[in-house]
């Protein structure tokens, strides 16, 4: 190791023990600030303007968390409490911006790792916003949809009070999609006398943006289409492995059948379908009408269209493909799969979900070259539009699919171009490297022309 690597390694050990130190159950706040460190101590070393603004302790410590309790009635009149927060994490470039998820794990480490993810993809996307996420350990899987609604309504009761178009914006994730964003936004309007664009992801018909659904699963595949086309490939005639069966999931695969790949498996938390014949677009539009009711399962495919095979409990990721993307949870790729893909040739590996890789599979993929698009650039598309969705509101007006498509792939592009330029290094493209280093110098700018704060 030369000298230069080991006082960055030496310096990036001493912070995640400071960190490991002040909050010490937080492991997956911790797996994501090192992947970053990893990155950025370089640059960080060099500039002793950086340094002396403790830019890293600052962008590490989140401006606030709001944690509250929520209590909510089921259909049959029983009591439920459940704990929900906020993690407003860092404003530098905008109104924080992220989504709520709800989901029985949610707690405040995950929570911490999703903001602080989303500081560096919000400031890839080039538009004004700054990084928040939120969340609650409630799980809308099997509640009816009054269920849902009365939830949403308690947790917007509080939540109302810290969020606001200029302050706050959250939006979706996990387990809230535009049914949950309806119910949030119609309390928060109700509570605030105003209407105005508190909360992204609404529907087309209340203020709602043109391609926000897609655009998360959308511009995956549109990185990895730059990504590719940047080695001289396509994904035009590939086969693709994409996990979990929810947003992202369904329009990563709609946008790799359109390039003209075929994909070849989707899962949920009880296992995965190989369907061999690929999934149509006769089939994905069944598997998403399926997945409007959360509640039902992925084995139901497989009972549908007989060219699949249901693999109860285990992970798709031993299937032979030339691309993988992972598009249901974080740590959900690990280095064990991460070596079945690369010993069946695989050739590029796209994050959809936020951190689904995990740090021991992401080494496996750089020592055998696997091109690899890291979540906070190429899964940056969901935000950038939610960003459109926010000037479409403000203005009061919208724009067409078309305009939004069009924005959507120039803006991965541009992130593409951004990872291009941070992460070039001897002929090969560090897009790990590329994607923090870009996301976090147009950050810490910022914090240093806004001074103390
Ligand atoms: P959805 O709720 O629509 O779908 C989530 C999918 O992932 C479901 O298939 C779900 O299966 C599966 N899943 C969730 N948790 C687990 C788990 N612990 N183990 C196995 N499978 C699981 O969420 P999204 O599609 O919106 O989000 C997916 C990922 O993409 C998340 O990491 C999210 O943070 C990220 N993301 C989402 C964006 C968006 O715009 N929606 C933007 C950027 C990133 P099951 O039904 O069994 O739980």
């Amino acid at each position: 190791m030369s000298e230069t690597a080991a006082s960055v390694q030496t310096e990036v050990d001493r912070f995640l023990k400071e960190l490991q130190r002040k909050d010490p159950h937080q492991p997956e706040f911790h797996q994501a600030v090192h992947e970053v460190l990893e990155s950025i101590m370089p640059v960080v070393l060099d500039r002793k303007d950086i340094q002396d603004a403790c830019i890293l302790e600052r962008l590490t410590e989140p401006d606030r968390v709001f944690r509250f309790r929520v209590t909510w009635e089921d259909d049959h009149g029983k009591v439920h409490v459940q704990r929900a927060w906020r993690v407003q994490f860092n404003n530098a470039l905008g109104p924080y911006k992220g989504g709520l998820r709800f989901h029985p794990s949610v707690n405040l480490s995950i929570l911490k790792f999703l903001g602080f993810e989303q500081i560096f993809k919000n400031s890839l996307t080039g538009l004004p916003l700054g990084g928040g996420k939120g969340g609650s350990d409630f799980d809308p899987k099997g509640r009816s949809q009054r269920e849902v609604m009365r939830f949403c309504q308690a947790l917007m009761t509080e939540l109302h009070r810290h969020i606001g178009p200029d302050t706050d914006v959250p939006a979706g994730d996990i387990g809230v999609g535009s049914r949950e964003i309806g119910y949030l936004f119609g309390q928060y309007k109700r509570l605030a006398n105003a209407w105005v664009g508190v909360i992204t992801g609404k529907h087309l018909d209340f203020g709602g943006s043109a391609v926000r659904t897609e655009a998360t699963g959308f511009g995956v595949v549109y990185f990895l289409e730059n990504m590719l086309r940047h080695h001289g490939e396509s994904v035009a005639g590939r086969t693709a492995l994409v996990s979990g069966s929810g947003n992202v999931a369904q329009y990563a695969i709609q946008k790799l059948q359109q390039l003209g790949a075929r994909v070849i498996t989707a899962s949920d938390g009880s296992g995965f379908i190989h369907d061999p014949a690929g999934i149509d677009e006769e089939k994905l539009a069944w598997l998403i009408d399926l997945k409007k009711d959360r509640a039902r399962r992925i084995r139901e495919y497989a009972e549908r269209w007989p060219t699949a095979i249901f693999y109860p409990g285990l992970k798709p990721w031993g299937v032979q493909a030339d691309l993988a993307l992972p598009c249901a949870t974080q740590n959900e790729l690990e280095e064990e799969d991460a070596r079945k893909l690369v010993a069946n040739g695989v050739r590029a590996v796209a994050e959809g979900a936020n951190m689904p890789c995990t740090l021991g599979a992401i080494r496996v993929f750089r020592e055998n070259r696997v091109l690899f698009a890291p979540g906070k650039a190429a899964n940056a598309g969901g935000v950038a539009v939610s960003g459109l969705e926010m000037s479409q509101n403000s203005q009061r007006m919208s724009w067409t699919r078309e305009e939004v498509d069009l924005k959507l792939q120039g803006i991965m592009a541009a992130i593409h171009d951004k990872c291009l330029r941070f992460g070039e290094n001897g002929g090969q493209v560090d897009y790990i490297r590329g994607a923090n280093v870009g996301g976090f110098l147009r950050v810490a700018e910022a914090m240093l022309a806004q001074g103390l704060s």
